[in-house]
């Protein structure tokens, strides 16, 4: 395939549209050696199944596994840690990776449990997780997903997931989309495989899932999170690791160039909305350099509070993340926000938690 192409599949088999897209995306051809040492970098942020809209499908991952075996590539490996608060080997029993391993005899890496290494990311100075170190090639598998912070998430944010935990808090601290568009400088991906069957438009831990039913192979990671930006009615600018990323020579934001092939037709169009719910609750929301996983939490907790009538009560908006810490105020989400008057303690506390602290605060 041609680096300006996405090639796009529908149905509902995953596992054999994984294996036609690949063939049709001639992958095979752009691998080195039999031997190479191949990386599968799938989306298991957090312990949901993939129904959920949240994580990779297995089955996509088990076509590309198949796909990649057939071809006689024999050194793969499936590497990915989940966010900060949720633990990857509970996503890897939830998610049913451990049943891949077990069939396919390739072997898992935690990376929230593998080393690091500190490396020049075209000006920027991060830390990595080993194991990336070792690969010649590597396979990205997110989930095309909205995001609360960043509003969308696909194939550039997901290698935040090789990155060790603390390195993730200080990503947030940064702002995100610098280090984002920085950490893709520093590591190249060879392949994108975008599980686009059902993620949540809205929320990156998944709960309201839009069923698409397609695959999509791309190349360039860059134009396929503009593309992705254009799919959910957003602007690329709108998303600035986008254009950062361009900036630093990760690949072309231009669609003008972007070519599109179809192997199918889908049953049916799925019409997108144009507003998101998210943009209505993070009116309630003061954030300042929040994690993922503590976002991403308050988010849904809110929604509930919203369907059941109580947010119109809310009388200050809720402050959430790293910048709040040692700062005074009144209503407050984390530990960062331990000095403030009402304030929920927990790194992060659960979206569970979060509804009941903020229920008996708004009654
Ligand atoms: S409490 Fe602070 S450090 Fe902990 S997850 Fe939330 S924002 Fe991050």
């Amino acid at each position: 395939m041609k680096d300006n192409e996405l090639i796009m599949i529908y149905g509902t088999e995953y596992k054999e549209m994984a294996k036609q897209l690949l063939e049709a995306a001639n992958l095979a051809e752009r691998i080195p050696s039999k031997d190479a040492r191949i990386g599968l970098k799938p989306n298991l942020v957090s312990p949901s199944e993939a129904s959920w809209g949240a994580t990779t499908h297995p089955q996509v991952v088990a076509g590309a596994i198949e796909y990649l075996q057939a071809h006689g590539f024999h050194n793969l490996v499936i590497l990915e840690g989940s966010w900060v608060g949720d633990r990857t080997g509970e996503a890897f029993e939830v998610c049913g990776y451990s049943r891949l391993v077990q069939e396919y005899g390739v072997p898992f890496i935690d990376t929230q449990k593998d080393g690091w290494h500190t490396k020049d990311c075209a000006g920027m100075e991060l830390e990595i997780c080993d194991c990336v170190k070792q690969l010649d090639v590597l396979i990205n598998l997110p989930v095309l997903k909205g995001h609360c912070q960043t509003k969308i998430t696909c194939a550039l944010k997901n290698m935040k997931g090789l990155i060790p935990n603390r390195e993730k808090r200080h990503f947030h601290g940064m702002g995100l989309h610098k280090p984002i568009a920085h950490l893709n400088a520093g590591i190249h991906q060879d392949f994108i495989l975008v599980d686009n069957i059902c993620g949540d438009l809205d929320f990156e831990d998944g709960g309201n899932p839009v069923v698409m039913n397609r695959l999509i192979a791309a190349v360039d990671p860059v134009l396929c999170d503009a593309y992705v930006c254009r799919m959910l009615h957003y602007e690329p600018q709108e998303v600035p690791y986008i254009h950062m990323a361009e900036e630093l020579g990760v690949g072309s934001a231009d669609l003008s160039r972007l070519e599109i092939r179809a192997l199918n037709e889908p049953e049916q169009q799925t019409e997108l909305p144009r507003e998101r719910k998210i943009v209505e609750l993070q009116d309630a929301v003061e954030e300042v350099e929040s994690c993922s996983a503590c976002y991403g939490y308050l988010i849904p907790a809110l929604d509930r509070l919203k369907q059941e009538g109580l947010l119109e009560k809310l009388d200050t908006r809720i402050a959430i993340g790293q910048g709040y810490r040692k700062k005074t105020g009144r209503l407050g989400i984390g530990s960062c926000t331990s000095c403030f008057t009402h304030s929920l303690k927990g790194c992060p506390p659960t979206e569970e938690q979060m509804y009941e602290f903020l229920k008996q605060y708004l009654s």
